[in-house]
Protein backbone atom coordinates (compact mmCIF):
# COMPACT_ATOMS: atom_id res chain seq x y z
CA UNK A 1 0.00 0.00 0.00
CA UNK A 2 1.11 3.17 -0.59
CA UNK A 3 2.06 5.39 1.98
CA UNK A 4 0.87 9.34 1.71
CA UNK A 5 1.18 11.88 4.15
CA UNK A 6 -0.39 15.54 5.63
CA UNK A 7 0.59 16.80 2.48
CA UNK A 8 -1.93 14.80 0.49
CA UNK A 9 -4.45 15.58 3.48
CA UNK A 10 -4.09 18.94 3.24
CA UNK A 11 -4.29 18.68 -0.12
CA UNK A 12 -8.26 16.99 -0.09
CA UNK A 13 -9.00 19.48 3.01
CA UNK A 14 -8.38 22.40 0.56
CA UNK A 15 -9.87 20.66 -2.80
CA UNK A 16 -12.41 18.21 -1.12
CA UNK A 17 -13.90 20.32 1.65
CA UNK A 18 -13.03 23.99 0.36
CA UNK A 19 -11.44 24.36 3.57
CA UNK A 20 -7.80 26.42 3.99
CA UNK A 21 -6.68 25.46 7.34
CA UNK A 22 -6.70 22.34 9.59
CA UNK A 23 -8.90 23.03 12.60
CA UNK A 24 -7.21 22.46 16.27
CA UNK A 25 -6.27 18.47 16.58
CA UNK A 26 -7.24 17.82 12.97
CA UNK A 27 -4.00 17.36 11.84
CA UNK A 28 -2.65 15.31 14.39
CA UNK A 29 -4.82 12.88 14.50
CA UNK A 30 -5.26 12.65 10.59
CA UNK A 31 -1.45 12.41 10.72
CA UNK A 32 -1.57 9.76 13.25
CA UNK A 33 -3.95 7.67 11.44
CA UNK A 34 -1.85 7.54 7.88
CA UNK A 35 0.87 6.28 9.73
CA UNK A 36 -1.29 3.47 11.25
CA UNK A 37 -1.02 4.55 14.95
CA UNK A 38 -4.40 3.57 16.86
CA UNK A 39 -5.88 6.90 18.03
CA UNK A 40 -8.62 8.45 20.68
CA UNK A 41 -9.58 11.97 19.85
CA UNK A 42 -11.60 14.18 22.36
CA UNK A 43 -12.67 16.74 20.81
CA UNK A 44 -15.51 19.20 21.66
CA UNK A 45 -18.29 19.22 19.71
CA UNK A 46 -18.85 20.92 16.31
CA UNK A 47 -14.94 20.75 16.21
CA UNK A 48 -14.35 18.50 13.00
CA UNK A 49 -14.29 15.09 14.24
CA UNK A 50 -15.80 13.51 11.09
CA UNK A 51 -12.92 15.06 8.96
CA UNK A 52 -10.39 12.86 11.21
CA UNK A 53 -11.57 10.01 9.43
CA UNK A 54 -13.17 11.42 6.20
CA UNK A 55 -9.71 12.81 4.88
CA UNK A 56 -7.73 9.68 5.99
CA UNK A 57 -10.05 7.34 3.98
CA UNK A 58 -9.58 9.82 0.94
CA UNK A 59 -6.05 9.85 1.18
CA UNK A 60 -5.04 6.48 2.11
CA UNK A 61 -6.56 2.53 0.00
CA UNK A 62 -8.41 0.66 1.32
CA UNK A 63 -11.89 0.93 3.02
CA UNK A 64 -12.91 2.90 6.20
CA UNK A 65 -15.45 1.48 8.25
CA UNK A 66 -17.26 3.78 10.17
CA UNK A 67 -19.15 2.71 13.20
CA UNK A 68 -21.71 5.16 14.33
CA UNK A 69 -24.81 4.82 16.72
CA UNK A 70 -27.65 6.47 14.88
CA UNK A 71 -28.52 5.03 11.55
CA UNK A 72 -31.42 7.84 11.16
CA UNK A 73 -28.37 9.73 9.86
CA UNK A 74 -26.74 7.89 7.91
CA UNK A 75 -27.66 8.59 4.98
CA UNK A 76 -27.58 12.41 5.40
CA UNK A 77 -23.98 11.75 6.21
CA UNK A 78 -23.50 10.05 2.90
CA UNK A 79 -25.73 12.43 0.79
CA UNK A 80 -23.63 15.06 2.70
CA UNK A 81 -20.53 12.99 1.12
CA UNK A 82 -21.77 12.36 -2.56
CA UNK A 83 -22.50 16.21 -2.56
CA UNK A 84 -18.41 16.29 -2.28
CA UNK A 85 -17.94 13.65 -4.72
CA UNK A 86 -16.56 11.23 -2.18
CA UNK A 87 -17.93 7.45 -2.52
CA UNK A 88 -19.77 6.82 0.52
CA UNK A 89 -22.83 3.69 1.47
CA UNK A 90 -24.14 3.01 4.73
CA UNK A 91 -25.85 -0.59 4.94
CA UNK A 92 -28.61 -0.65 7.91
CA UNK A 93 -32.06 -1.83 8.03
CA UNK A 94 -33.44 0.69 6.06
CA UNK A 95 -32.43 -0.74 3.29
CA UNK A 96 -34.60 -3.63 1.28
CA UNK A 97 -32.87 -6.67 1.11
CA UNK A 98 -31.97 -6.32 -3.11
CA UNK A 99 -30.72 -2.69 -2.18
CA UNK A 100 -28.10 -4.36 0.85
CA UNK A 101 -27.10 -7.10 -1.54
CA UNK A 102 -26.11 -4.37 -4.32
CA UNK A 103 -24.36 -2.42 -2.18
CA UNK A 104 -22.93 -5.10 -0.80
CA UNK A 105 -21.41 -6.60 -4.19
CA UNK A 106 -20.07 -2.67 -4.16
CA UNK A 107 -18.30 -2.93 -1.40
CA UNK A 108 -16.14 -6.17 -2.38
CA UNK A 109 -15.71 -4.50 -5.67
CA UNK A 110 -13.91 -1.78 -3.53
CA UNK A 111 -16.41 0.89 -4.90
CA UNK A 112 -16.81 2.85 -1.56
CA UNK A 113 -14.09 4.87 0.30
CA UNK A 114 -16.52 5.21 3.26
CA UNK A 115 -18.85 2.26 4.55
CA UNK A 116 -21.44 3.22 7.38
CA UNK A 117 -22.98 0.95 9.60
CA UNK A 118 -24.26 0.66 13.66
CA UNK A 119 -22.60 -1.09 16.18
CA UNK A 120 -25.63 -3.61 15.75
CA UNK A 121 -24.54 -4.89 12.34
CA UNK A 122 -21.20 -6.37 13.44
CA UNK A 123 -23.44 -8.90 14.62
CA UNK A 124 -24.92 -9.50 11.02
CA UNK A 125 -23.89 -12.90 9.55
CA UNK A 126 -24.42 -11.40 5.98
CA UNK A 127 -22.63 -8.69 7.07
CA UNK A 128 -19.57 -10.24 8.51
CA UNK A 129 -19.05 -12.65 5.48
CA UNK A 130 -19.08 -10.02 2.99
CA UNK A 131 -16.78 -8.21 5.59
CA UNK A 132 -14.24 -11.49 5.40
CA UNK A 133 -13.83 -10.86 1.80
CA UNK A 134 -12.32 -7.51 2.20
CA UNK A 135 -9.31 -5.49 3.90
CA UNK A 136 -10.27 -3.17 6.13
CA UNK A 137 -7.99 -0.55 6.43
CA UNK A 138 -9.39 1.83 9.25
CA UNK A 139 -12.14 1.40 11.36
CA UNK A 140 -13.38 4.94 13.17
CA UNK A 141 -15.65 5.00 15.87
CA UNK A 142 -18.14 7.71 16.64
CA UNK A 143 -19.36 8.86 19.74
CA UNK A 144 -16.68 6.16 21.05
CA UNK A 145 -17.64 7.09 24.89
CA UNK A 146 -20.87 4.52 24.25
CA UNK A 147 -18.24 2.11 24.72
CA UNK A 148 -17.91 2.90 28.28
CA UNK A 149 -20.25 1.68 30.89
CA UNK A 150 -19.03 4.60 32.64
CA UNK A 151 -20.24 6.64 30.03
CA UNK A 152 -23.86 8.38 29.76
CA UNK A 153 -24.61 6.57 26.84
CA UNK A 154 -23.46 3.33 27.26
CA UNK A 155 -24.11 0.91 24.43
CA UNK A 156 -24.01 -2.56 24.86
CA UNK A 157 -23.55 -3.31 21.26
CA UNK A 158 -20.34 -1.25 21.41
CA UNK A 159 -18.94 -3.98 23.01
CA UNK A 160 -18.85 -6.08 19.93
CA UNK A 161 -16.28 -3.52 18.53
CA UNK A 162 -13.23 -4.85 20.80
CA UNK A 163 -14.31 -8.55 20.22
CA UNK A 164 -14.70 -8.22 16.45
CA UNK A 165 -11.48 -6.04 16.04
CA UNK A 166 -9.88 -9.28 18.09
CA UNK A 167 -11.03 -11.88 15.39
CA UNK A 168 -9.19 -10.18 12.66
CA UNK A 169 -5.93 -11.36 11.18
CA UNK A 170 -4.67 -8.18 10.15
CA UNK A 171 -6.05 -5.57 12.34
CA UNK A 172 -7.37 -2.13 10.62
CA UNK A 173 -6.27 1.24 12.02
CA UNK A 174 -8.66 2.11 14.71
CA UNK A 175 -9.65 5.97 15.44
CA UNK A 176 -12.01 6.18 18.09
CA UNK A 177 -14.07 9.54 18.45
CA UNK A 178 -15.66 11.49 20.91
CA UNK A 179 -16.58 14.87 22.40
CA UNK A 180 -17.02 13.63 25.76
CA UNK A 181 -14.58 11.84 27.86
CA UNK A 182 -13.72 11.70 31.77
CA UNK A 183 -10.86 10.32 32.88
CA UNK A 184 -12.45 7.30 33.59
CA UNK A 185 -13.78 6.54 30.51
CA UNK A 186 -10.65 7.74 28.24
CA UNK A 187 -9.14 5.13 30.19
CA UNK A 188 -11.65 2.37 29.77
CA UNK A 189 -11.82 3.16 25.63
CA UNK A 190 -8.12 3.06 25.43
CA UNK A 191 -8.27 -0.37 27.53
CA UNK A 192 -11.32 -1.59 25.53
CA UNK A 193 -9.52 -0.81 21.71
CA UNK A 194 -5.86 -1.04 22.78
CA UNK A 195 -4.80 2.68 22.37
CA UNK A 196 -1.20 3.85 23.86
CA UNK A 197 -1.56 6.05 26.32
CA UNK A 198 0.89 8.05 23.61
CA UNK A 199 -1.71 8.28 20.94
CA UNK A 200 -4.79 9.73 22.88
CA UNK A 201 -5.09 13.45 21.37
CA UNK A 202 -7.04 16.17 23.14
CA UNK A 203 -8.28 19.43 22.40
CA UNK A 204 -9.47 20.52 25.54
CA UNK A 205 -13.23 21.15 26.23
CA UNK A 206 -13.34 24.45 25.90
CA UNK A 207 -15.72 26.18 23.53
CA UNK A 208 -15.44 30.00 23.86
CA UNK A 209 -18.43 30.73 22.20
CA UNK A 210 -21.13 28.90 24.83
CA UNK A 211 -22.21 31.19 27.79
CA UNK A 212 -23.43 29.05 30.42
CA UNK A 213 -26.40 30.36 32.75
CA UNK A 214 -27.90 28.72 35.76
CA UNK A 215 -31.98 29.84 37.00
CA UNK A 216 -31.78 28.44 40.59
CA UNK A 217 -35.54 27.56 41.88
CA UNK A 218 -37.05 30.14 39.97
CA UNK A 219 -40.92 29.63 38.43
CA UNK A 220 -39.74 27.83 35.71
CA UNK A 221 -42.67 28.46 33.25
CA UNK A 222 -42.95 32.02 33.50
CA UNK A 223 -38.68 32.19 32.81
CA UNK A 224 -39.15 29.84 30.16
CA UNK A 225 -41.98 32.09 28.43
CA UNK A 226 -39.52 35.18 29.08
CA UNK A 227 -36.67 33.38 27.65
CA UNK A 228 -38.68 32.22 24.58
CA UNK A 229 -39.89 35.56 24.01
CA UNK A 230 -36.24 37.37 23.89
CA UNK A 231 -34.96 34.58 21.69
CA UNK A 232 -37.51 35.00 19.17
CA UNK A 233 -36.42 33.50 15.74
CA UNK A 234 -34.04 31.57 16.91
CA UNK A 235 -33.85 28.19 16.85
CA UNK A 236 -33.16 25.67 20.15
CA UNK A 237 -33.74 22.78 22.23
CA UNK A 238 -35.38 22.11 24.72
CA UNK A 239 -34.56 19.11 27.03
CA UNK A 240 -36.94 17.55 29.71
CA UNK A 241 -36.06 14.69 31.47
CA UNK A 242 -39.43 12.81 31.08
CA UNK A 243 -41.53 12.23 27.97
CA UNK A 244 -44.14 12.95 29.71
CA UNK A 245 -43.06 16.42 30.25
CA UNK A 246 -41.73 16.91 27.15
CA UNK A 247 -45.41 16.58 25.52
CA UNK A 248 -46.98 19.19 27.83
CA UNK A 249 -44.21 21.37 27.42
CA UNK A 250 -44.64 21.07 23.75
CA UNK A 251 -48.25 21.47 23.92
CA UNK A 252 -47.89 24.57 26.34
CA UNK A 253 -44.98 26.40 23.56
CA UNK A 254 -47.19 25.24 20.72
CA UNK A 255 -49.87 27.48 22.10
CA UNK A 256 -48.19 30.53 22.99
CA UNK A 257 -47.54 30.45 18.91
CA UNK A 258 -43.70 30.01 18.24
CA UNK A 259 -42.48 27.13 15.95
CA UNK A 260 -41.94 24.16 18.11
CA UNK A 261 -41.75 20.05 17.41
CA UNK A 262 -40.82 17.11 19.91
CA UNK A 263 -39.20 14.09 20.23
CA UNK A 264 -38.56 11.25 22.60
CA UNK A 265 -38.10 7.51 22.74
CA UNK A 266 -41.57 6.59 22.67
CA UNK A 267 -42.83 8.05 19.03
CA UNK A 268 -42.85 5.91 16.31
CA UNK A 269 -39.75 5.80 14.30
CA UNK A 270 -41.57 7.92 11.25
CA UNK A 271 -42.41 10.66 13.37
CA UNK A 272 -39.21 10.99 14.96
CA UNK A 273 -37.74 11.34 12.19
CA UNK A 274 -40.12 13.34 10.50
CA UNK A 275 -39.99 16.06 13.57
CA UNK A 276 -36.15 15.56 13.52
CA UNK A 277 -36.39 16.67 9.98
CA UNK A 278 -38.38 19.30 10.34
CA UNK A 279 -35.67 20.84 13.34
CA UNK A 280 -32.57 20.37 11.31
CA UNK A 281 -34.42 22.11 8.31
CA UNK A 282 -35.78 24.72 10.10
CA UNK A 283 -39.11 24.19 9.35
CA UNK A 284 -39.66 23.97 13.08
CA UNK A 285 -36.96 26.70 14.67
CA UNK A 286 -37.73 24.80 18.58
CA UNK A 287 -37.26 21.46 19.33
CA UNK A 288 -38.23 19.79 22.71
CA UNK A 289 -36.99 16.49 23.66
CA UNK A 290 -35.87 14.11 26.08
CA UNK A 291 -31.86 13.00 25.83
CA UNK A 292 -33.21 10.44 22.96
CA UNK A 293 -32.50 13.21 20.92
CA UNK A 294 -29.56 14.89 19.85
CA UNK A 295 -26.58 12.76 19.36
CA UNK A 296 -24.92 13.18 16.06
CA UNK A 297 -27.23 15.44 14.84
CA UNK A 298 -25.37 18.28 12.72
CA UNK A 299 -27.38 21.48 13.16
CA UNK A 300 -24.83 24.37 12.91
CA UNK A 301 -27.20 27.10 13.75
CA UNK A 302 -28.62 26.17 16.99
CA UNK A 303 -28.56 29.11 18.75
CA UNK A 304 -29.88 28.08 22.27
CA UNK A 305 -30.21 25.08 24.72
CA UNK A 306 -32.46 25.02 27.28
CA UNK A 307 -32.31 22.31 30.17
CA UNK A 308 -36.03 22.37 31.73
CA UNK A 309 -34.48 19.85 33.97
CA UNK A 310 -31.56 19.03 35.48
CA UNK A 311 -29.59 16.38 33.32
CA UNK A 312 -28.11 13.26 35.15
CA UNK A 313 -24.67 14.30 34.77
CA UNK A 314 -22.06 16.65 33.61
CA UNK A 315 -20.95 14.67 30.92
CA UNK A 316 -24.56 14.80 29.54
CA UNK A 317 -25.45 18.17 30.16
CA UNK A 318 -22.17 19.17 28.21
CA UNK A 319 -22.68 17.24 25.23
CA UNK A 320 -26.66 18.12 25.17
CA UNK A 321 -25.25 21.80 25.57
CA UNK A 322 -22.52 21.33 23.19
CA UNK A 323 -25.11 21.39 20.28
CA UNK A 324 -25.69 25.48 20.48
CA UNK A 325 -23.39 27.10 18.30
CA UNK A 326 -21.12 24.52 16.42
CA UNK A 327 -21.36 27.58 13.56
CA UNK A 328 -18.95 29.09 15.99
CA UNK A 329 -21.84 31.76 16.81
CA UNK A 330 -22.72 33.20 20.55
CA UNK A 331 -24.69 30.62 21.83
CA UNK A 332 -26.44 30.60 24.94
CA UNK A 333 -27.02 27.23 27.07
CA UNK A 334 -29.48 28.11 30.07
CA UNK A 335 -30.19 25.57 32.87
CA UNK A 336 -33.02 25.47 35.38
CA UNK A 337 -32.32 23.72 38.59
CA UNK A 338 -34.77 22.57 41.15
CA UNK A 339 -34.12 20.45 44.33
CA UNK A 340 -36.77 18.09 43.16
CA UNK A 341 -34.96 17.47 39.95
CA UNK A 342 -32.88 15.87 42.14
CA UNK A 343 -35.38 13.38 43.46
CA UNK A 344 -36.88 12.81 40.35
CA UNK A 345 -33.16 11.86 38.91
CA UNK A 346 -32.83 9.76 41.47
CA UNK A 347 -35.91 7.60 40.93
CA UNK A 348 -35.01 7.22 37.54
CA UNK A 349 -31.65 5.72 38.67
CA UNK A 350 -33.46 3.50 41.33
CA UNK A 351 -35.97 1.90 38.92
CA UNK A 352 -33.36 1.56 35.82
CA UNK A 353 -32.36 -2.27 35.24
CA UNK A 354 -28.51 -1.41 35.94
CA UNK A 355 -26.40 -3.13 38.21
CA UNK A 356 -26.16 -2.31 41.80
CA UNK A 357 -22.46 -1.40 41.24
CA UNK A 358 -23.38 0.83 37.99
CA UNK A 359 -26.59 2.37 40.25
CA UNK A 360 -23.96 4.00 42.86
CA UNK A 361 -21.76 5.26 40.16
CA UNK A 362 -24.49 7.18 38.60
CA UNK A 363 -25.40 8.60 41.92
CA UNK A 364 -22.47 9.29 42.30
CA UNK A 365 -22.30 10.96 38.98
CA UNK A 366 -25.78 12.82 39.82
CA UNK A 367 -24.22 14.69 42.94
CA UNK A 368 -21.19 15.93 40.77
CA UNK A 369 -23.92 17.68 38.74
CA UNK A 370 -25.80 18.82 41.92
CA UNK A 371 -22.67 20.11 42.85
CA UNK A 372 -22.05 22.45 39.51
CA UNK A 373 -25.52 23.91 40.56
CA UNK A 374 -24.20 25.07 43.75
CA UNK A 375 -20.97 26.37 42.58
CA UNK A 376 -19.50 30.18 42.75
CA UNK A 377 -16.87 29.28 40.30
CA UNK A 378 -17.14 30.29 36.74
CA UNK A 379 -19.40 27.73 35.40
CA UNK A 380 -17.09 26.98 32.42
CA UNK A 381 -14.12 26.47 34.48
CA UNK A 382 -16.13 24.17 36.57
CA UNK A 383 -16.75 21.87 33.59
CA UNK A 384 -13.67 22.21 31.86
CA UNK A 385 -11.71 21.20 35.06
CA UNK A 386 -14.26 18.34 35.75
CA UNK A 387 -13.24 16.79 32.54
CA UNK A 388 -9.27 17.39 33.18
CA UNK A 389 -8.67 20.41 31.17
CA UNK A 390 -5.65 21.85 32.81
CA UNK A 391 -4.82 25.98 31.86
CA UNK A 392 -8.58 27.25 32.58
CA UNK A 393 -9.38 30.75 32.88
CA UNK A 394 -12.52 32.05 33.83
CA UNK A 395 -14.65 32.57 31.19
CA UNK A 396 -16.42 36.07 32.02
CA UNK A 397 -19.48 35.54 30.15
CA UNK A 398 -21.26 32.95 32.47
CA UNK A 399 -23.96 33.94 35.58
CA UNK A 400 -21.50 33.19 37.87
CA UNK A 401 -19.01 35.65 36.48
CA UNK A 402 -20.88 37.80 35.69
CA UNK A 403 -23.52 38.72 38.59
CA UNK A 404 -22.53 40.47 41.68
CA UNK A 405 -24.38 37.89 44.20
CA UNK A 406 -25.37 38.78 47.59
CA UNK A 407 -23.82 36.67 50.20
CA UNK A 408 -25.48 35.70 53.39
CA UNK A 409 -24.07 34.09 56.59
CA UNK A 410 -24.55 30.92 57.57
CA UNK A 411 -22.28 30.05 59.95
CA UNK A 412 -25.01 29.16 62.52
CA UNK A 413 -27.58 27.19 60.44
CA UNK A 414 -24.45 25.09 59.03
CA UNK A 415 -23.41 24.33 62.37
CA UNK A 416 -26.74 23.15 63.28
CA UNK A 417 -26.83 20.76 60.49
CA UNK A 418 -23.57 19.48 61.15
CA UNK A 419 -23.60 18.71 65.26
CA UNK A 420 -26.96 16.79 63.89
CA UNK A 421 -25.39 14.71 61.45
CA UNK A 422 -22.24 14.17 63.93
CA UNK A 423 -24.85 13.11 66.49
CA UNK A 424 -26.58 10.74 64.44
CA UNK A 425 -22.60 8.84 64.15
CA UNK A 426 -22.38 9.71 59.90
CA UNK A 427 -25.37 6.97 59.85
CA UNK A 428 -28.25 8.60 57.83
CA UNK A 429 -28.77 10.69 54.93
CA UNK A 430 -30.10 14.08 53.75
CA UNK A 431 -33.70 13.32 54.33
CA UNK A 432 -33.41 11.99 57.36
CA UNK A 433 -31.33 14.76 58.53
CA UNK A 434 -33.44 17.15 57.64
CA UNK A 435 -36.75 15.27 58.96
CA UNK A 436 -34.95 15.96 62.09
CA UNK A 437 -33.78 19.19 62.26
CA UNK A 438 -37.65 20.19 61.09
CA UNK A 439 -39.21 17.96 63.69
CA UNK A 440 -40.54 15.79 61.33
CA UNK A 441 -43.25 13.22 62.52
CA UNK A 442 -42.74 10.67 60.35
CA UNK A 443 -42.20 7.42 62.19
CA UNK A 444 -39.01 6.43 60.99
CA UNK A 445 -37.66 9.21 63.56
CA UNK A 446 -39.80 7.24 66.11
CA UNK A 447 -38.51 4.17 65.06
CA UNK A 448 -34.81 4.72 65.53
CA UNK A 449 -36.03 6.97 68.53
CA UNK A 450 -34.13 10.09 66.51
CA UNK A 451 -37.27 12.12 67.62
CA UNK A 452 -35.17 12.28 71.28
CA UNK A 453 -32.05 13.96 69.98
CA UNK A 454 -31.29 17.12 71.44
CA UNK A 455 -31.22 18.06 67.96
CA UNK A 456 -34.81 17.53 66.94
CA UNK A 457 -36.35 20.41 65.80
CA UNK A 458 -33.70 22.95 66.24
CA UNK A 459 -34.24 24.46 62.45
CA UNK A 460 -38.15 24.46 62.80
CA UNK A 461 -38.44 27.14 60.73
CA UNK A 462 -37.21 25.84 57.78
CA UNK A 463 -39.19 23.45 55.04
CA UNK A 464 -37.85 19.67 54.62
CA UNK A 465 -37.16 21.46 51.25
CA UNK A 466 -35.33 24.08 52.16
CA UNK A 467 -33.14 22.51 53.85
CA UNK A 468 -32.90 19.50 51.49
CA UNK A 469 -31.47 22.07 49.40
CA UNK A 470 -29.44 23.92 51.89
CA UNK A 471 -27.47 20.83 52.35
CA UNK A 472 -26.94 20.47 49.10
CA UNK A 473 -25.58 23.52 48.97
CA UNK A 474 -22.77 22.35 52.32
CA UNK A 475 -22.31 19.24 49.85
CA UNK A 476 -21.87 21.21 46.98
CA UNK A 477 -19.54 23.70 49.10
CA UNK A 478 -17.42 20.29 50.27
CA UNK A 479 -18.69 20.59 54.22
CA UNK A 480 -20.55 17.02 53.77
CA UNK A 481 -19.78 14.21 51.90
CA UNK A 482 -22.40 12.28 50.71
CA UNK A 483 -21.54 8.19 50.63
CA UNK A 484 -23.10 6.14 48.09
CA UNK A 485 -21.71 2.64 49.79
CA UNK A 486 -25.41 0.99 50.35
CA UNK A 487 -27.51 3.53 51.79
CA UNK A 488 -26.41 6.87 50.74
CA UNK A 489 -25.06 8.84 54.44
CA UNK A 490 -23.95 12.27 54.89
CA UNK A 491 -20.26 12.59 56.40
CA UNK A 492 -18.70 15.61 57.82
CA UNK A 493 -15.19 16.55 56.16
CA UNK A 494 -12.08 18.85 57.84
CA UNK A 495 -13.86 22.15 56.62
CA UNK A 496 -16.67 21.11 58.38
CA UNK A 497 -15.37 20.13 61.75
CA UNK A 498 -13.77 23.37 61.62
CA UNK A 499 -16.98 25.59 61.28
CA UNK A 500 -18.26 22.98 64.16
CA UNK A 501 -15.25 24.57 65.70
CA UNK A 502 -15.90 28.09 65.26
CA UNK A 503 -12.49 28.69 63.55
CA UNK A 504 -14.55 29.00 60.11
CA UNK A 505 -17.51 30.69 58.98
CA UNK A 506 -20.04 29.70 55.76
CA UNK A 507 -21.67 31.76 53.89
CA UNK A 508 -23.85 31.25 50.97
CA UNK A 509 -24.54 33.21 47.51
CA UNK A 510 -27.63 33.60 46.20
CA UNK A 511 -27.55 33.99 42.29
CA UNK A 512 -29.23 36.80 41.23
CA UNK A 513 -30.97 36.66 37.41
CA UNK A 514 -29.82 38.57 34.72
CA UNK A 515 -32.11 41.38 34.86
CA UNK A 516 -33.40 41.55 30.91
CA UNK A 517 -34.68 38.44 31.18
CA UNK A 518 -37.81 39.97 32.98
CA UNK A 519 -40.77 41.16 30.75
CA UNK A 520 -43.98 40.90 32.43
CA UNK A 521 -47.10 38.36 31.20
CA UNK A 522 -48.58 41.36 29.90
CA UNK A 523 -46.30 42.87 27.20
CA UNK A 524 -45.56 38.84 26.62
CA UNK A 525 -49.45 38.31 25.54
CA UNK A 526 -49.30 41.57 23.46
CA UNK A 527 -46.13 41.04 21.78
CA UNK A 528 -47.79 36.94 21.17
CA UNK A 529 -51.13 39.27 19.82
CA UNK A 530 -48.13 41.34 17.46
CA UNK A 531 -46.54 38.26 15.86
CA UNK A 532 -50.24 37.10 15.07
CA UNK A 533 -50.86 40.20 13.26
CA UNK A 534 -47.57 39.74 11.37
CA UNK A 535 -48.26 36.24 10.30
CA UNK A 536 -51.76 37.48 9.10
CA UNK A 537 -50.11 39.94 6.76
CA UNK A 538 -46.96 38.47 5.77
CA UNK A 539 -48.27 35.15 5.49
CA UNK A 540 -46.96 32.72 8.54
CA UNK A 541 -43.73 34.05 9.95
CA UNK A 542 -41.08 31.29 10.09
CA UNK A 543 -41.54 31.01 13.87
CA UNK A 544 -45.12 31.07 13.97
CA UNK A 545 -47.44 27.89 14.05
CA UNK A 546 -51.10 27.78 15.23
CA UNK A 547 -52.76 25.45 17.16
CA UNK A 548 -55.84 25.84 16.28
P1 LIG B 1 -18.03 17.07 15.43
O1 LIG B 1 -18.29 15.68 14.92
O2 LIG B 1 -16.67 17.21 16.03
O3 LIG B 1 -19.08 17.57 16.35
P2 LIG B 1 -18.34 17.82 12.66
O4 LIG B 1 -17.37 16.84 12.09
O5 LIG B 1 -19.77 17.51 12.51
O6 LIG B 1 -18.03 18.07 14.20
O7 LIG B 1 -17.98 19.24 12.06
C1 LIG B 1 -18.65 20.41 12.43
C2 LIG B 1 -18.59 21.43 11.31
O8 LIG B 1 -17.28 21.96 11.15
C3 LIG B 1 -18.98 20.84 9.96
O9 LIG B 1 -19.88 21.72 9.35
C4 LIG B 1 -17.64 20.77 9.21
O10 LIG B 1 -17.79 20.85 7.83
C5 LIG B 1 -16.88 21.96 9.78
N1 LIG B 1 -15.41 21.81 9.69
C6 LIG B 1 -14.71 20.71 9.99
N2 LIG B 1 -13.39 20.91 9.80
C7 LIG B 1 -13.24 22.18 9.37
C8 LIG B 1 -12.10 22.98 9.00
N3 LIG B 1 -10.85 22.52 9.05
N4 LIG B 1 -12.34 24.26 8.61
C9 LIG B 1 -13.62 24.72 8.57
N5 LIG B 1 -14.71 24.02 8.89
C10 LIG B 1 -14.54 22.76 9.30
MG1 LIG C 1 -19.66 14.11 15.11
ZN1 LIG D 1 -17.62 32.08 33.80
Amino acid sequence: MQKRGIKEARLVLKEVYGYSDFRLGQKQVIEQVLQGEDTLAIMPTGSGKSLCYQIPALVSEGITLVISPLISLMKDQVDALAQLGVKGTYINSTLTKKEEMNRLENLAAGVYNLVYVAPERLQHPTFMNSLQKIEISNVAIDEAHCLSEWGHDFRPSYMQIPNWLSTLTKRPTVLALTATATDEVKEDLRKHLQIPVDNVVSTGYKRDNLSLTLFKGVDRPYYLKQLLNQKQGQSGIIYATTRKEVESLYQTILKLGFSVTYYHGGLSEGIRQENQEAFINDQKLIMIATNAFGMGVDKSNVQFIIHYQLPRTIEAYYQEAGRAGRDGEESECILFFSPQDIRTQQFLIEQSEASEERKQQEYGNLQKMVSYCHTELCLQSYILRYFGDEEVSDCGKCNNCLNENEQIERTIEAQKVFSCIKRVRERFGKTIIAQILVGSSNQKLRQFQLEQLPTYGLMKEWTIKELGSFIDYLSAEQYIKPTNSGYPTLQLTNKAINVLKGEEKVYQRIVKIKSEVKIDDEVFEALREKRKELADEQGVAPYLVFSD
